[in-house]
Protein backbone atom coordinates (compact mmCIF):
# COMPACT_ATOMS: atom_id res chain seq x y z
CA UNK A 1 0.00 0.00 0.00
CA UNK A 2 1.23 3.41 -1.31
CA UNK A 3 2.15 5.30 1.97
CA UNK A 4 -0.33 8.49 1.18
CA UNK A 5 -2.94 5.94 0.80
CA UNK A 6 -1.97 4.16 4.12
CA UNK A 7 -2.02 7.60 5.82
CA UNK A 8 -5.33 8.19 4.23
CA UNK A 9 -6.55 5.14 5.28
CA UNK A 10 -5.58 5.90 8.93
CA UNK A 11 -7.30 9.02 9.04
CA UNK A 12 -10.45 7.65 7.60
CA UNK A 13 -10.57 5.03 10.60
CA UNK A 14 -9.93 7.77 13.44
CA UNK A 15 -12.28 10.53 11.68
CA UNK A 16 -15.04 7.78 12.16
CA UNK A 17 -13.79 6.19 14.97
CA UNK A 18 -14.05 9.40 17.20
CA UNK A 19 -17.45 10.31 16.15
CA UNK A 20 -19.70 11.06 19.20
CA UNK A 21 -22.87 12.24 17.55
CA UNK A 22 -26.65 13.34 19.34
CA UNK A 23 -28.24 10.31 19.98
CA UNK A 24 -30.61 9.20 17.01
CA UNK A 25 -33.73 9.46 19.51
CA UNK A 26 -32.78 13.19 20.34
CA UNK A 27 -32.83 13.95 16.70
CA UNK A 28 -35.59 16.31 15.39
CA UNK A 29 -34.08 17.61 12.23
CA UNK A 30 -30.99 17.84 10.54
CA UNK A 31 -30.10 20.68 7.94
CA UNK A 32 -27.25 20.50 5.50
CA UNK A 33 -27.25 23.76 3.14
CA UNK A 34 -25.57 23.85 -0.09
CA UNK A 35 -22.31 25.75 -0.32
CA UNK A 36 -22.09 25.93 3.99
CA UNK A 37 -19.11 24.52 5.84
CA UNK A 38 -21.29 23.67 8.77
CA UNK A 39 -24.76 21.61 9.22
CA UNK A 40 -27.62 21.62 11.64
CA UNK A 41 -28.47 19.13 14.18
CA UNK A 42 -31.60 20.32 16.27
CA UNK A 43 -30.45 23.97 17.28
CA UNK A 44 -26.80 23.00 17.16
CA UNK A 45 -24.25 24.40 14.65
CA UNK A 46 -21.91 21.82 13.38
CA UNK A 47 -18.83 22.78 11.81
CA UNK A 48 -17.42 21.10 9.14
CA UNK A 49 -13.98 21.39 6.95
CA UNK A 50 -15.06 20.82 3.62
CA UNK A 51 -18.24 22.05 2.02
CA UNK A 52 -22.00 20.50 1.08
CA UNK A 53 -22.65 20.86 -2.60
CA UNK A 54 -24.76 20.47 -5.22
CA UNK A 55 -24.21 17.93 -8.79
CA UNK A 56 -26.56 16.16 -10.49
CA UNK A 57 -29.44 18.13 -9.25
CA UNK A 58 -28.22 15.60 -6.02
CA UNK A 59 -26.80 17.03 -2.43
CA UNK A 60 -23.86 15.74 -1.86
CA UNK A 61 -22.48 15.35 1.95
CA UNK A 62 -18.86 14.38 3.12
CA UNK A 63 -19.50 10.57 4.44
CA UNK A 64 -18.55 11.46 8.21
CA UNK A 65 -20.36 14.22 8.38
CA UNK A 66 -23.55 12.69 7.19
CA UNK A 67 -22.38 9.50 9.46
CA UNK A 68 -22.16 11.57 11.98
CA UNK A 69 -25.66 13.80 11.74
CA UNK A 70 -27.58 10.54 11.29
CA UNK A 71 -25.56 8.59 14.29
CA UNK A 72 -24.78 5.92 11.70
CA UNK A 73 -21.40 4.08 12.19
CA UNK A 74 -18.95 4.20 8.95
CA UNK A 75 -16.65 1.63 7.26
CA UNK A 76 -14.56 2.60 4.91
CA UNK A 77 -12.66 0.09 2.80
CA UNK A 78 -10.12 2.10 0.66
CA UNK A 79 -9.32 -1.16 -1.19
CA UNK A 80 -12.61 -1.97 -2.23
CA UNK A 81 -13.57 1.36 -2.04
CA UNK A 82 -16.59 0.63 -0.02
CA UNK A 83 -19.00 1.97 2.30
CA UNK A 84 -20.75 0.50 5.06
CA UNK A 85 -22.95 2.93 7.27
CA UNK A 86 -24.51 0.97 10.08
CA UNK A 87 -27.47 2.46 12.23
CA UNK A 88 -30.05 0.61 14.52
CA UNK A 89 -30.25 -2.76 12.82
CA UNK A 90 -29.96 -1.43 9.04
CA UNK A 91 -26.86 -1.63 6.99
CA UNK A 92 -26.74 0.61 4.02
CA UNK A 93 -23.13 -0.54 1.72
CA UNK A 94 -21.94 1.81 -0.86
CA UNK A 95 -19.48 2.00 -3.67
CA UNK A 96 -17.56 5.02 -5.21
CA UNK A 97 -18.67 5.95 -8.72
CA UNK A 98 -21.10 2.95 -8.57
CA UNK A 99 -25.19 4.41 -8.58
CA UNK A 100 -25.84 1.11 -6.56
CA UNK A 101 -27.35 0.98 -2.74
CA UNK A 102 -27.25 -2.18 -1.14
CA UNK A 103 -29.89 -2.10 2.12
CA UNK A 104 -29.44 -4.66 4.48
CA UNK A 105 -28.41 -7.07 1.17
CA UNK A 106 -30.49 -5.97 -1.08
CA UNK A 107 -29.06 -3.80 -3.68
CA UNK A 108 -31.14 -0.98 -5.55
CA UNK A 109 -30.31 1.54 -8.25
CA UNK A 110 -29.72 5.00 -7.03
CA UNK A 111 -29.49 8.09 -9.82
CA UNK A 112 -26.02 9.25 -8.69
CA UNK A 113 -22.99 7.95 -7.46
CA UNK A 114 -21.01 8.27 -4.65
CA UNK A 115 -18.39 10.34 -5.07
CA UNK A 116 -13.92 10.50 -3.84
CA UNK A 117 -13.06 14.53 -3.90
CA UNK A 118 -9.90 15.49 -2.35
CA UNK A 119 -9.34 12.18 -1.12
CA UNK A 120 -12.37 12.63 0.51
CA UNK A 121 -16.11 10.56 0.38
CA UNK A 122 -19.22 12.31 -0.15
CA UNK A 123 -22.21 10.82 -0.16
CA UNK A 124 -25.26 11.74 -2.15
CA UNK A 125 -27.68 12.49 0.80
CA UNK A 126 -31.34 11.62 -0.06
CA UNK A 127 -30.97 7.92 -0.75
CA UNK A 128 -28.89 7.13 2.45
CA UNK A 129 -30.95 9.25 4.63
CA UNK A 130 -33.80 7.20 3.18
CA UNK A 131 -32.29 3.88 3.86
CA UNK A 132 -32.49 4.62 7.17
CA UNK A 133 -35.66 5.09 7.58
CA UNK A 134 -35.32 9.09 7.08
CA UNK A 135 -37.17 11.53 6.10
CA UNK A 136 -35.62 13.90 3.41
CA UNK A 137 -37.21 17.33 2.36
CA UNK A 138 -35.12 19.40 0.07
CA UNK A 139 -36.10 23.58 0.42
CA UNK A 140 -35.15 24.97 -2.87
CA UNK A 141 -35.71 28.31 -1.56
CA UNK A 142 -32.76 28.09 1.22
CA UNK A 143 -30.68 25.26 -1.20
CA UNK A 144 -31.21 23.03 1.88
CA UNK A 145 -31.59 19.45 2.59
CA UNK A 146 -33.66 18.90 5.82
CA UNK A 147 -33.66 15.33 7.18
CA UNK A 148 -36.50 14.47 9.67
CA UNK A 149 -36.73 11.18 11.69
CA UNK A 150 -39.87 8.75 10.90
CA UNK A 151 -39.98 6.87 13.62
CA UNK A 152 -41.33 9.08 16.87
CA UNK A 153 -44.31 11.06 16.47
CA UNK A 154 -43.87 12.96 19.38
CA UNK A 155 -40.81 14.51 18.11
CA UNK A 156 -42.30 15.22 14.36
CA UNK A 157 -44.68 16.79 16.11
CA UNK A 158 -42.45 18.84 18.34
CA UNK A 159 -40.78 20.04 15.03
CA UNK A 160 -44.11 20.74 13.54
CA UNK A 161 -44.43 23.56 16.22
CA UNK A 162 -41.03 24.73 15.31
CA UNK A 163 -41.51 25.08 11.71
CA UNK A 164 -45.05 26.00 11.85
CA UNK A 165 -46.18 23.37 9.23
CA UNK A 166 -48.76 21.12 9.82
CA UNK A 167 -47.71 18.47 7.19
CA UNK A 168 -44.89 17.58 9.49
CA UNK A 169 -47.10 15.67 11.90
CA UNK A 170 -48.37 13.36 9.58
CA UNK A 171 -45.39 10.71 10.62
CA UNK A 172 -45.21 8.40 8.43
CA UNK A 173 -49.53 8.03 7.89
CA UNK A 174 -48.62 9.44 4.71
CA UNK A 175 -46.08 6.73 3.59
CA UNK A 176 -46.14 4.52 1.07
CA UNK A 177 -45.13 0.71 -0.03
CA UNK A 178 -44.87 -0.70 -3.43
CA UNK A 179 -45.06 -4.84 -4.71
CA UNK A 180 -44.20 -5.53 -7.25
CA UNK A 181 -44.05 -8.78 -9.43
CA UNK A 182 -44.96 -10.72 -12.77
CA UNK A 183 -47.23 -13.00 -14.32
CA UNK A 184 -47.82 -14.44 -17.82
CA UNK A 185 -45.40 -10.96 -18.97
CA UNK A 186 -47.73 -8.63 -17.12
CA UNK A 187 -45.81 -6.65 -14.51
CA UNK A 188 -48.31 -5.66 -11.69
CA UNK A 189 -47.45 -3.15 -9.46
CA UNK A 190 -49.24 -1.96 -6.26
CA UNK A 191 -48.74 1.11 -4.16
CA UNK A 192 -50.73 0.88 -1.13
CA UNK A 193 -51.45 4.07 1.14
CA UNK A 194 -52.51 4.97 4.76
CA UNK A 195 -54.81 7.19 3.26
CA UNK A 196 -56.66 7.53 0.03
CA UNK A 197 -54.71 7.63 -3.05
CA UNK A 198 -54.77 10.23 -5.35
CA UNK A 199 -53.28 10.15 -8.32
CA UNK A 200 -52.19 10.43 -11.89
CA UNK A 201 -51.08 8.45 -14.62
CA UNK A 202 -49.07 9.35 -18.02
CA UNK A 203 -46.35 7.54 -20.45
CA UNK A 204 -43.85 9.00 -21.49
CA UNK A 205 -40.72 8.44 -24.87
CA UNK A 206 -37.92 8.70 -25.54
CA UNK A 207 -36.73 6.36 -23.37
CA UNK A 208 -40.02 4.54 -22.37
CA UNK A 209 -41.80 5.33 -19.47
CA UNK A 210 -45.07 4.65 -17.23
CA UNK A 211 -45.20 7.93 -15.14
CA UNK A 212 -47.59 7.52 -11.72
CA UNK A 213 -47.08 10.67 -9.44
CA UNK A 214 -49.02 10.18 -6.02
CA UNK A 215 -50.46 13.41 -4.70
CA UNK A 216 -50.27 14.40 -1.19
CA UNK A 217 -48.22 11.43 -0.17
CA UNK A 218 -44.42 10.92 0.79
CA UNK A 219 -42.55 8.14 -0.81
CA UNK A 220 -41.87 7.16 2.79
CA UNK A 221 -39.41 4.44 3.29
CA UNK A 222 -39.62 3.48 -0.55
CA UNK A 223 -36.26 2.74 -1.86
CA UNK A 224 -34.89 5.29 -4.75
CA UNK A 225 -35.02 2.57 -7.29
CA UNK A 226 -36.50 -1.11 -7.36
CA UNK A 227 -34.23 -2.92 -10.41
CA UNK A 228 -36.91 -6.21 -11.36
CA UNK A 229 -35.78 -6.88 -14.89
CA UNK A 230 -39.27 -7.89 -16.06
CA UNK A 231 -40.20 -8.35 -19.91
CA UNK A 232 -41.83 -5.45 -20.09
CA UNK A 233 -40.41 -3.37 -17.31
CA UNK A 234 -36.51 -3.31 -16.24
CA UNK A 235 -36.75 -1.10 -13.11
CA UNK A 236 -38.90 1.35 -10.98
CA UNK A 237 -37.87 4.78 -9.75
CA UNK A 238 -39.03 6.58 -6.62
CA UNK A 239 -38.90 10.12 -6.25
CA UNK A 240 -40.28 13.11 -4.01
CA UNK A 241 -41.58 15.19 -6.98
CA UNK A 242 -42.70 18.12 -4.36
CA UNK A 243 -42.79 18.63 -1.29
CA UNK A 244 -45.61 21.84 -1.50
CA UNK A 245 -47.55 20.18 -1.72
CA UNK A 246 -46.24 16.31 -1.68
CA UNK A 247 -45.85 14.16 -4.84
CA UNK A 248 -44.46 10.66 -5.24
CA UNK A 249 -43.68 9.97 -8.41
CA UNK A 250 -42.79 6.62 -9.53
CA UNK A 251 -40.85 6.20 -12.76
CA UNK A 252 -41.26 2.60 -14.57
CA UNK A 253 -38.72 2.06 -16.84
CA UNK A 254 -40.10 -0.02 -19.97
CA UNK A 255 -37.96 -1.94 -22.15
CA UNK A 256 -40.89 -1.45 -24.75
CA UNK A 257 -44.23 0.43 -25.40
CA UNK A 258 -46.18 -0.87 -23.38
CA UNK A 259 -50.23 -0.37 -22.15
CA UNK A 260 -51.12 -0.01 -18.60
CA UNK A 261 -54.44 -0.34 -16.67
CA UNK A 262 -54.64 1.23 -13.47
CA UNK A 263 -57.12 0.91 -10.53
CA UNK A 264 -57.41 1.78 -7.25
CA UNK A 265 -59.03 -0.83 -4.37
CA UNK A 266 -62.77 -0.48 -3.07
CA UNK A 267 -61.33 1.62 0.28
CA UNK A 268 -58.80 3.79 -2.37
CA UNK A 269 -56.14 2.89 -0.80
CA UNK A 270 -53.97 0.85 -2.89
CA UNK A 271 -53.34 1.51 -6.10
CA UNK A 272 -52.69 -1.74 -8.54
CA UNK A 273 -51.46 -1.11 -12.05
CA UNK A 274 -50.58 -3.77 -14.56
CA UNK A 275 -48.44 -2.60 -17.56
CA UNK A 276 -48.09 -5.29 -20.92
CA UNK A 277 -47.35 -4.97 -24.63
CA UNK A 278 -50.23 -4.80 -26.34
CA UNK A 279 -51.13 -8.08 -28.52
CA UNK A 280 -51.62 -7.49 -32.36
CA UNK A 281 -54.51 -7.81 -34.18
CA UNK A 282 -56.61 -5.59 -31.76
CA UNK A 283 -57.89 -3.43 -34.29
CA UNK A 284 -61.20 -4.52 -33.72
CA UNK A 285 -61.21 -4.76 -29.71
CA UNK A 286 -64.28 -4.26 -28.15
CA UNK A 287 -64.38 -2.77 -24.22
CA UNK A 288 -67.53 -4.00 -22.47
CA UNK A 289 -68.64 -2.34 -19.65
CA UNK A 290 -70.78 -3.91 -17.10
CA UNK A 291 -71.98 -1.10 -14.62
CA UNK A 292 -71.35 -1.21 -10.92
CA UNK A 293 -69.89 -3.49 -9.20
CA UNK A 294 -68.69 -4.84 -5.67
CA UNK A 295 -69.99 -2.16 -3.37
CA UNK A 296 -72.38 -0.68 -5.68
CA UNK A 297 -74.73 -2.83 -6.71
CA UNK A 298 -76.56 -0.23 -8.92
CA UNK A 299 -80.58 -0.52 -9.37
CA UNK A 300 -82.31 -3.67 -7.47
CA UNK A 301 -85.40 -4.54 -8.44
CA UNK A 302 -88.86 -5.15 -6.42
CA UNK A 303 -87.69 -8.89 -5.83
CA UNK A 304 -84.04 -7.84 -4.75
CA UNK A 305 -82.47 -8.75 -8.36
CA UNK A 306 -78.94 -6.23 -8.33
CA UNK A 307 -78.52 -4.80 -11.53
CA UNK A 308 -74.58 -5.66 -11.05
CA UNK A 309 -75.41 -9.00 -11.54
CA UNK A 310 -77.33 -9.07 -14.37
CA UNK A 311 -74.50 -6.53 -16.03
CA UNK A 312 -72.27 -8.97 -15.44
CA UNK A 313 -73.65 -11.82 -16.41
CA UNK A 314 -74.71 -10.06 -19.65
CA UNK A 315 -71.39 -8.78 -20.67
CA UNK A 316 -69.69 -12.32 -19.87
CA UNK A 317 -72.61 -13.57 -22.76
CA UNK A 318 -71.25 -10.91 -25.31
CA UNK A 319 -67.76 -11.46 -24.90
CA UNK A 320 -68.81 -15.22 -25.50
CA UNK A 321 -70.63 -14.72 -28.43
CA UNK A 322 -67.91 -12.05 -30.11
CA UNK A 323 -65.51 -14.78 -29.12
CA UNK A 324 -67.07 -16.99 -31.55
CA UNK A 325 -67.02 -14.03 -34.32
CA UNK A 326 -63.17 -13.79 -33.37
CA UNK A 327 -63.97 -10.42 -31.97
CA UNK A 328 -61.71 -9.29 -28.78
CA UNK A 329 -63.31 -8.18 -25.99
CA UNK A 330 -61.62 -6.88 -22.91
CA UNK A 331 -63.99 -6.13 -19.45
CA UNK A 332 -63.66 -3.73 -16.98
CA UNK A 333 -64.53 -6.43 -14.80
CA UNK A 334 -64.51 -9.62 -14.65
CA UNK A 335 -66.45 -10.37 -10.73
CA UNK A 336 -68.15 -8.77 -8.55
CA UNK A 337 -65.58 -5.51 -7.71
CA UNK A 338 -65.72 -1.98 -7.74
CA UNK A 339 -64.18 -0.19 -10.74
CA UNK A 340 -64.41 3.37 -10.81
CA UNK A 341 -65.82 5.62 -13.78
CA UNK A 342 -63.33 6.78 -14.59
CA UNK A 343 -61.01 3.51 -14.70
CA UNK A 344 -63.39 2.24 -17.30
CA UNK A 345 -63.29 4.70 -19.55
CA UNK A 346 -59.46 5.14 -19.21
CA UNK A 347 -59.10 1.24 -19.85
CA UNK A 348 -60.41 1.52 -22.72
CA UNK A 349 -58.45 4.34 -24.01
CA UNK A 350 -55.25 2.88 -22.95
CA UNK A 351 -56.43 -0.41 -24.66
CA UNK A 352 -56.84 1.33 -27.80
CA UNK A 353 -60.36 0.17 -28.16
CA UNK A 354 -62.05 0.99 -31.00
CA UNK A 355 -65.80 0.31 -29.35
CA UNK A 356 -67.14 0.40 -25.70
CA UNK A 357 -70.23 -0.67 -24.71
CA UNK A 358 -71.44 0.08 -21.14
CA UNK A 359 -74.23 -2.25 -20.13
CA UNK A 360 -76.68 -1.08 -17.63
CA UNK A 361 -80.50 -1.65 -16.48
CA UNK A 362 -82.64 0.77 -16.05
CA UNK A 363 -84.49 2.10 -13.06
CA UNK A 364 -87.69 4.62 -12.25
CA UNK A 365 -89.14 4.74 -8.91
CA UNK A 366 -92.44 4.84 -11.00
CA UNK A 367 -92.61 1.05 -11.08
CA UNK A 368 -95.13 1.02 -14.41
CA UNK A 369 -91.54 2.49 -16.21
CA UNK A 370 -90.39 0.22 -18.61
CA UNK A 371 -88.43 -0.34 -22.37
CA UNK A 372 -84.88 0.07 -23.58
CA UNK A 373 -83.16 2.95 -24.40
CA UNK A 374 -79.38 3.82 -25.92
CA UNK A 375 -77.73 6.67 -24.96
CA UNK A 376 -74.21 8.80 -26.07
CA UNK A 377 -72.53 11.76 -25.59
CA UNK A 378 -72.56 14.78 -28.05
CA UNK A 379 -71.54 18.25 -27.17
CA UNK A 380 -72.21 20.42 -29.88
CA UNK A 381 -69.83 23.01 -29.38
CA UNK A 382 -66.99 20.48 -29.20
CA UNK A 383 -64.15 21.62 -31.09
CA UNK A 384 -61.74 19.05 -31.81
CA UNK A 385 -62.28 17.28 -35.03
CA UNK A 386 -61.73 13.66 -33.74
CA UNK A 387 -64.19 14.68 -31.00
CA UNK A 388 -66.93 15.64 -33.26
CA UNK A 389 -66.10 12.39 -35.49
CA UNK A 390 -66.39 10.26 -32.30
CA UNK A 391 -69.37 11.66 -31.25
CA UNK A 392 -71.15 10.78 -34.74
CA UNK A 393 -69.68 7.54 -34.97
CA UNK A 394 -71.18 7.26 -30.82
CA UNK A 395 -74.38 8.41 -32.39
CA UNK A 396 -74.46 5.90 -35.05
CA UNK A 397 -73.52 2.62 -32.59
CA UNK A 398 -76.33 3.91 -30.30
CA UNK A 399 -79.09 3.83 -33.33
CA UNK A 400 -77.57 -0.08 -34.75
CA UNK A 401 -77.76 -1.07 -31.06
CA UNK A 402 -81.27 0.06 -30.11
CA UNK A 403 -82.37 -1.28 -33.55
CA UNK A 404 -81.23 -4.63 -32.08
CA UNK A 405 -82.47 -4.32 -28.34
CA UNK A 406 -85.91 -3.51 -30.08
CA UNK A 407 -85.71 -6.90 -32.64
CA UNK A 408 -84.25 -9.21 -30.49
CA UNK A 409 -86.37 -7.99 -26.51
CA UNK A 410 -89.36 -6.59 -27.71
CA UNK A 411 -89.77 -3.88 -25.50
CA UNK A 412 -91.23 -0.49 -25.46
CA UNK A 413 -88.62 1.63 -27.70
CA UNK A 414 -87.68 4.67 -25.45
CA UNK A 415 -85.30 5.75 -27.63
CA UNK A 416 -81.68 6.75 -28.36
CA UNK A 417 -80.61 9.82 -26.36
CA UNK A 418 -78.10 12.00 -25.89
CA UNK A 419 -76.49 12.43 -22.31
CA UNK A 420 -73.07 13.49 -20.08
CA UNK A 421 -72.50 10.15 -18.28
CA UNK A 422 -68.78 10.00 -17.38
CA UNK A 423 -68.17 6.50 -19.23
CA UNK A 424 -69.06 7.47 -22.52
CA UNK A 425 -67.98 11.23 -21.94
CA UNK A 426 -64.43 10.45 -21.43
CA UNK A 427 -63.67 7.72 -23.87
CA UNK A 428 -61.71 8.19 -26.76
CA UNK A 429 -63.61 5.97 -29.07
CA UNK A 430 -67.40 5.75 -30.39
CA UNK A 431 -69.19 4.89 -27.09
CA UNK A 432 -72.55 4.14 -25.88
CA UNK A 433 -74.47 3.13 -22.84
CA UNK A 434 -77.03 0.43 -23.16
CA UNK A 435 -80.39 0.85 -21.06
CA UNK A 436 -81.53 -2.83 -22.12
CA UNK A 437 -84.43 -3.18 -19.84
CA UNK A 438 -85.99 -1.12 -16.61
CA UNK A 439 -85.02 -3.90 -13.15
CA UNK A 440 -87.46 -1.86 -11.20
CA UNK A 441 -90.54 -2.71 -13.08
CA UNK A 442 -91.48 -5.85 -11.98
CA UNK A 443 -92.09 -7.63 -15.44
CA UNK A 444 -88.62 -7.03 -16.86
CA UNK A 445 -87.01 -7.49 -13.45
CA UNK A 446 -89.05 -11.08 -14.06
CA UNK A 447 -87.41 -11.36 -17.53
CA UNK A 448 -84.05 -10.01 -16.46
CA UNK A 449 -84.00 -12.78 -13.63
CA UNK A 450 -84.30 -15.35 -16.26
CA UNK A 451 -81.03 -16.97 -18.04
CA UNK A 452 -82.54 -16.97 -21.50
CA UNK A 453 -83.59 -13.32 -21.29
CA UNK A 454 -80.32 -11.84 -20.85
CA UNK A 455 -79.17 -14.31 -23.26
CA UNK A 456 -81.10 -12.49 -25.65
CA UNK A 457 -80.00 -9.31 -24.55
CA UNK A 458 -76.36 -10.38 -25.17
CA UNK A 459 -77.45 -11.18 -28.81
CA UNK A 460 -79.03 -8.37 -28.90
CA UNK A 461 -75.95 -5.88 -28.32
CA UNK A 462 -73.33 -8.51 -30.07
CA UNK A 463 -75.12 -8.21 -32.83
CA UNK A 464 -75.64 -3.94 -32.48
CA UNK A 465 -71.36 -4.21 -32.24
CA UNK A 466 -71.25 -6.87 -35.48
CA UNK A 467 -73.50 -4.46 -37.28
CA UNK A 468 -71.55 -1.33 -36.47
CA UNK A 469 -68.28 -3.05 -37.29
CA UNK A 470 -69.57 -4.07 -40.69
CA UNK A 471 -70.34 -0.30 -41.44
CA UNK A 472 -67.40 0.92 -40.57
CA UNK A 473 -65.45 -1.07 -42.61
CA UNK A 474 -68.18 -0.64 -45.44
CA UNK A 475 -67.10 3.04 -45.60
ZN1 LIG B 1 -76.71 1.27 -13.91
Amino acid sequence: MHIKIKILFIFFILFFIFVFPVAASEIQQIAFVVGQSSYQVNDQIKPMDAAIFIENSRTYVPVRYLGEALNARINWNQKTKTVTLLLNNSRVDLNIDRKIITINGQTNQMDVAPVLKNNRVYLPARPIAEAFSFKVKWEKESNKVVVLPLEKPAETKVLSETTNNSKESESEETTLELKINEENSITKATVTAFQQINYKIFKLTAPDRLIIDVQDIRPGNLPPAVIVNFEVVSQVRVGWFSNNPDVTRLVFDLNKRASYHSYLSEDKKSLTVEIFTPKPGEENLVVLDPGHGGSDPGAVGPNGLKEKDVNLDVAKRVKEILASQNIKTALTREGDNYVGLYERSGMANNLDASIFVSIHMNAHENRDANGTSVFYYCYYNEQKAEEIVRQEKSKELANIMQQNLLNFLGLKDRGVQQANFAVVRTTNMPAILVEAAFISNYTEENLLAQEYFRQKIAQAIAQGIIDFIITQKAQ
